[in-house]
């Protein structure tokens, strides 16, 4: 029997995670587990966990690891068998160590580090646009829809995310450098860690990321 994959996939906001995940779930049949995305769904249904989550996301916050951790977890709980890919999660120290307790039985075996300048992230986070049915994201300048303003694959009008401002991926991204980048040296010391330069194109990218993964 093939390995199981149990993937994680981490980079600052922007970096390309989203994008990458799509691809990767097409061709490795893992399930994408995107903490971002159960949150907007939480929050588009009005659950009591998005009601406490908007307050953190709207602000460029980090939502309470307790909270987080909890969502993550029975995420991963139902996928049984199935092969996962974790984006967006951990994105703490205290995350990665309560996942690496739940998933003693089966852990992780590879994370993918996409790296890009603060600098460069600006721009694509200005001018993402995303489907809030199915979760994909195009650009307005790197990765256009076929018809504008429309998802490729449900047809879904387009959004801007509330998030997606400059002054909120200020907030985010100083986030991501206290929080969250400590786990590139965690993961990097259990030998997990494979990073990528996230500022080349879409494919270059996924290639390099597809070797990765099929030497697993
Ligand atoms: P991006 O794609 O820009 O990196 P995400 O969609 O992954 O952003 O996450 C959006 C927001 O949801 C984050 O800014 C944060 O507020 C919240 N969030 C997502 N994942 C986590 C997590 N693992 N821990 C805490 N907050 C999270
Ligand atoms: P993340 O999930 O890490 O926040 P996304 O995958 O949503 O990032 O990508 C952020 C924005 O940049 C999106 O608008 C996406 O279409 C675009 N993008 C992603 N990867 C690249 C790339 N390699 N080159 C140019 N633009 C990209
Ligand atoms: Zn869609």
């Amino acid at each position: 029997m093939e390995k199981k994959l149990n993937i994680i996939i981490m980079g600052p906001p922007g970096a390309g995670k989203g994008t990458q995940s799509e691809l990767i779930v097409k061709k490795f049949g893992v399930k994408h587990l995107s903490s971002g995305d159960m949150f907007r769904e939480a929050i588009s249904n009005k659950t009591p966990i998005g009601l406490e989550a908007k307050s953190y996301i709207d602000k460029g916050l980090l939502v309470p690891d307790s909270v987080t951790i909890n969502l993550v977890k029975e995420a991963i709980s139902k996928c049984g068998k199935q092969g996962y890919l974790l984006d967006g999660f951990p994105r703490t120290l205290i995350q990665a160590e309560a996942l690496a307790e739940f998933t003693k039985e089966s852990p992780i075996t590879s994370v993918i580090n996409i790296e890009a300048d603060d600098s460069k992230l600006v721009e694509r986070i200005v001018s993402r646009r995303v489907c809030p049915h199915c979760g994909a994201s195009y650009n307005l300048i790197s990765k256009k829809p076929l018809v504008d303003g429309i998802c490729d694959n449900c047809h879904t009008k387009l959004v801007q995310r509330a998030d997606d401002t400059e002054e909120s991926l200020k907030t985010r991204l100083k986030a991501y450098h206290s929080m969250t980048q400590p786990l590139v040296e965690y993961y990097s010391k259990q030998g997990l860690l494979h990073s990528i330069d996230g500022l080349q194109n879409i494919s270059v990218v996924f290639d390099e990321i597809s070797k990765i993964l099929e030497g697993k």
